[in-house]
């Protein structure tokens, strides 16, 4: 068993924040992959398939919306969690994500304690 992770975002310094966290929090994962939108997230899962994703809402080229939705349609990834990470938290927003095949979000600012309890859950 092992737990590989995407984070998706379009800012690096948020990127780099969220890996932070992540390192802070105690989660432990085998791999880390980053992308800067949806578009080279998927090109990216479609070759090699990860554990779970963090992905941000607002991204040029392809958004989390988009993202997650083409996600779904992966056969390779049909055990993937995505948790999404923004500043959005109207409760209808979150409510289509979740329609549309998103596993969790993540409101920003965020704490290593908030990553601890969305994505243990889902930890091999
Ligand atoms: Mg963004």
């Amino acid at each position: 068993m092992s737990n590989s992770l995407m984070i998706v975002d379009d800012s690096a310094t948020m990127r780099k924040i969220i890996m932070r966290t992540i390192r802070m929090s105690g989660l432990e994962m085998d791999s880390t992959e980053e992308a800067g939108n949806g578009k080279e997230a998927l090109e990216k899962l479609s070759s090699s398939p990860v554990d779970i994703i963090l992905c941000d809402i607002n991204m040029p080229e392809m958004n989390g919306m988009e993202l997650v939705k083409k996600v779904r349609e992966l056969s390779n990834c049909n055990d993937t969690k995505i948790i999404m990470v923004s500043t959005e938290s109207s409760q209808e927003l979150i409510d289509e994500l979740m329609a549309g095949g998103a596993n969790g979000y993540i409101t920003k600012p965020f704490t290593p304690e908030k990553f601890q309890d969305k994505l243990s859950p889902f930890m091999n």
